[in-house]
C-alpha cells in the first residue's frame, strides 16, 4: 500500500509526527504531501517546510516528502498512491473531513481515505496553536520537535 499524508504542515507539529509514525507502520510507502497553495501568508515557505519535515522523518525508511498544488486526489494519482491518510482530532474535524473524503471518493473511487484518530495527548494541537503561542513568546516545547523550535521563534523575533 502506497499512501499520501497531505497537509499544510505550517509548521509540522508533534501531532503530525505521531500520525506519520503510525501511518508509516501501516503502509509500504508513505509520501507526505506538502500543499503549496493552501494559505496566502504561510509562516514558512514551501521549501522550508519540506526541509524541516525531511530532517524529522529521515529516520523512517519508507517515508518521503513531496510538494503539490491543486487537488489531493490528482496528487495521489500522479504518484500512484491508493490511500489518503488524514488525522482526526475532534468532532469539528469530522464534519469537514467526511465531506472532503466523500467528494474525493466520487472523483476517484479507487483511492481510499483512511482516518487515524489523534493520540489523546495531541488532540488539542494544531499548527495554529503553535503559531499563536510562539507569537506571544510562549513555550512551544510540548507542541513541536525541539529541532525546529529555533526556526519558529526566529520568525517571530524578526518581526519585533
Ligand atoms: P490541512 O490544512 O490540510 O488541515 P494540516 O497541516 O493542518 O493541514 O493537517 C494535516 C493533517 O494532519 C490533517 O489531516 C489534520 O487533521 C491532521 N492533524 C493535524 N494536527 C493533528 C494532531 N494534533 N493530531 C492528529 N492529526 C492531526
Amino acid at each position: 500500500m502506497k499512501a499520501i499524508y497531505p497537509g499544510s504542515f505550517d509548521p509540522i507539529t508533534l501531532g503530525h509526527l505521531d500520525i506519520i509514525e503510525r501511518a508509516s507502520r501501516m503502509c509500504d510507502e508513505l509520501v507526505i504531501g506538502v500543499l503549496s497553495n493552501s494559505q496566502k501568508n504561510p509562516l514558512f515557505s514551501i521549501d522550508n517546510r519540506v526541509s524541516m519535515i525531511r530532517g524529522l522523518t529521515e529516520r523512517f525508511g519508507n517515508v518521503s516528502v513531496d510538494t503539490f498544488e491543486g487537488l489531493t486526489v490528482d496528487f495521489a494519482k500522479s504518484i500512484n498512491a491508493n490511500v489518503i491518510i488524514r488525522g482526526l482530532r475532534a468532532v469539528t474535524d469530522f464534519e469537514s473531513e467526511i465531506q472532503i473524503a466523500q467528494a474525493n471518493s466520487i472523483q476517484c473511487p479507487d483511492i481510499e481515505t483512511v482516518f487515524l484518530t489523534t493520540s489523546l495527548k495531541y488532540s488539542y494541537l494544531s499548527s495554529t496553536v503553535v503559531k499563536e503561542f510562539a507569537s506571544y513568546g510562549g513555550d512551544i516545547s510540548q507542541f513541536v520537535p525541539s529541532e525546529i523550535i529555533p526556526k519558529i521563534t526566529e520568525k517571530y523575533n524578526k518581526e519585533n
